[in-house]
């Protein structure tokens, strides 16, 4: 199968910088149309297919923005993990050695696990702590969605909160589920965790988040999931827009 991924630029929503990028996997057919990732990842994962998926993402990312990493130490990578990636922890070493080869630091690849992976949670906690201690920043991806309760979320080992989509969809539209929002971000809040918004789609929602001291989004407002070569684009452009050197320049005496 020929898999591509895009890469969606995550923004710190208070200066506008683009800080990082998503890695979201697309199947294109023989026909060039792509597939997207809700239709073919679930049955990848149930056969076990996934492992081999989640080992070409991280090649994808290696070959398609190791340049970019290695040229700019702030930017970063976020991987989705499998729920038996997160199991079993079986793509760390892996992972390892092929950043190590690329030269890109662990620092700069961060992992997200949904929920999902968390049946077996002291198996979850003990990847997630390897991940960590390799130098890997770990994100809860669809935050909200699960059954997260405040007292296992204390306990594991985790850097992020991705509040899930259908909480931001709900700002500004005073339905039942919105009032559930603001106490999703206190709750990331009061874990102590960086908090990034997903699906954002209107300047409405990014105004209102920026006043909840949500620290990074992502979404449509900002940028579509884009191939590598208009990612990269879209940095040069954004730190250009935002004054800042890149790191290159910024590095020289
Ligand atoms: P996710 O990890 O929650 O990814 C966010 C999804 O929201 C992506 O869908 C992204 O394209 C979409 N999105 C982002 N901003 C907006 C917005 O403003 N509006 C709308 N309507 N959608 C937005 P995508 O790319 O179709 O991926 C769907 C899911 O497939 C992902 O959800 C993730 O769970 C899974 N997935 C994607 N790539 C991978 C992968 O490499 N490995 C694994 N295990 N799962 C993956
Ligand atoms: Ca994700
Ligand atoms: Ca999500």
């Amino acid at each position: 199968m020929n898999f591509v991924v895009h890469y969606q630029p995550l923004i710190e929503l208070k200066s506008g910088i683009c800080v990082g990028a998503e890695a979201l996997v697309r199947w294109r057919r023989p026909d060039g149309t792509m597939v997207r990732p809700d239709l073919f990842i679930p049955l990848a994962e149930e056969s076990g297919l996934i492992l081999p998926i989640t080992d070409q993402v991280i090649e994808a990312v290696i070959a398609d923005l190791g340049t970019t990493l290695v040229a700019d130490r702030s930017l970063h990578v976020a991987v989705n993990f499998c729920a038996d990636d997160i199991r079993t922890g079986r793509m760390l070493p892996i992972l390892e050695h092929k950043l190590r080869n690329a030269g890109i630091r662990p620092q700069q690849i961060w992992l997200e696990a949904t929920e999902r992976g968390f049946i077996d949670i002291e198996a979850a906690r003990a990847t997630m702590s390897r991940a960590r201690a390799m130098g890997h920043s770990v994100a809860i991806d669809d935050f909200g969605t699960g059954y997260s309760s405040l007292q296992y979320l204390q306990d594991l080992p985790l850097d992020a909160l991705k509040i899930d989509k259908s909480f931001i969809d709900t700002i500004g539209k005073g339905s039942a589920t919105s009032s559930v929002t603001p106490h999703i971000i206190a709750m990331a809040k009061t874990l102590g965790l960086f908090t990034v918004a997903e699906g954002i789609e209107t300047q409405e929602q990014a105004d209102y988040l920026i006043d909840q001291a949500v620290g990074f989004g992502q979404g449509w407002l900002y940028a579509r999931p884009l191939p590598a070569k208009a990612f990269i684009a879209f940095h040069q452009q954004n730190q250009a827009s935002k004054g800042i050197a890149p790191e290159v320049l910024r590095a020289a005496p």
